[in-house]
């Protein structure tokens, strides 16, 4: 369920498109199109999770929305300003409303740095506090995320790779952020790891009133985080639903194929595995019409030559929307797999 209405980010018809240089010039000969028209909307204190497999365009979409790669074009807008109009500057000091969580934090924090220094440096550039007033909020924080406060003096890596990723949701809290982008923070930990640093990044959310786009690759994990969920596949958005409706629901061929990879519990009873043939195509030369035609089971010439768009059916939940040109007619078993 949402927890409120206010729109903290909205995104616009996103693009995002790498240049691929060849010849004996080094000309822009193509384009990798890793993010192909993307629009979306974060509610303030939700979790807005973006799923998909490797190279669906997840942490491309995170990375434009943070402006660390610059948007081929769009529109990003941030508790009602325009992100895309901000210079250089003011995008580094919007960076303390707009924080980051990676999946590898040692890439992202300096080795040679205890975490005394890593926090003071954070809130340092956003000219929060005395140097007395950071450091009692150093020791705060390294109690916020369940780390002792006799650990500050300590480096990076003589912690494990779950405390580090407590060090890395420190620094983002440190300068008391409104949006956390969470760029598969989970992934690299054990699963017992994993649901104490999920579990940790709920309390903080209700404690500190956090907004999350959580980007990730496993939908177990997005399962227990979501408030909705955004499935993409080769750059395009195929759904997006509360995450009730998503698991229970799920409307999209893809979607659908990617829920019954999840193991079952014993509640769930025993799910039938959709297998999909082939791999991913390319970004640079996608499939025409439906990206997703060419592994489809229910293709049909129509899903090679038409771009499906978002929308939703009466029987769909407020919110619940699939990029498929026979959503209806594949729930009610008119239209059957044709390979
Ligand atoms: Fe499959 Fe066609 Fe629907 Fe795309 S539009 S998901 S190819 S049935």
């Amino acid at each position: 369920m949402q927890k409120t209405q206010k729109e903290l980010l909205k995104v616009d018809n996103l693009k995002q498109y790498f240049p691929i240089k060849g010849g004996f010039f080094g000309r822009t000969v193509n384009h990798v199109k890793a993010v192909d028209d993307v629009s979306f909307t974060v509610h303030e204190g939700e979790t807005l999770s973006i799923v998909g497999e490797s190279g669906c365009g997840k942490s491309t979409t995170g990375r434009a929305i943070l402006r660390l790669d610059e948007p081929t074009s769009g529109e990003i807008e941030f508790d009602g300003k325009n992100l895309l109009e901000f210079s250089k500057k003011e995008m580094r000091q919007n960076r303390k409303n707009m924080q980051v969580i990676f999946q590898d934090p040692y890439a992202s924090i300096n080795p040679r740095q205890t975490v005394r220094q890593i926090l003071n440096e954070a809130m340092e550039i956003q000219n929060i506090g005395t140097k007395e007033e950071r450091n009692d909020r150093i020791i705060e924080l390294m109690e916020t995320v369940g780390l002792g406060a006799h650990q500050a003096d300590r480096f990076p890596h003589e912690f494990s790779g779950g405390q580090r990723q407590r060090i890395g949701i420190a620094r983002a809290l440190s300068v008391n952020p409104q949006l956390i982008v969470c760029d598969e923070a989970v992934s690299a930990l054990d699963v017992s790891i994993q649901a104490q640093v999920i579990n940790l990044l709920k309390k903080l959310q209700r404690d500190f009133d956090l907004t999350y786009l959580f980007i990730s690759h496993d939908l177990g994990v997005v399962r227990h985080i979501s408030d909705r969920v955004i499935v993409m596949y080769l750059g395009k958005i195929v759904e997006i639903a509360d995450k009730k409706s998503l698991f229970t629901n799920a409307q999209h061929p893809y979607t659908k194929s990617l829920l019954s990879a999840i193991p079952s519990t014993n509640t769930e009873g025993k799910k039938e595995r959709i297998i999909l043939k082939g791999d991913v195509p390319s970004p640079i030369d996608p499939p025409t019409g439906c990206r997703f035609h060419t592994r489809c089971p229910f293709a049909t010439e129509k899903c090679a030559k038409e771009v499906p768009t978002l929308r939703s059916e009466d029987y769909m939940e407020e919110g619940h929307m699939a990029a498929c040109h026979y959503i209806e007619e594949i729930k009610s078993g008119e239209h059957q797999p044709t390979r």
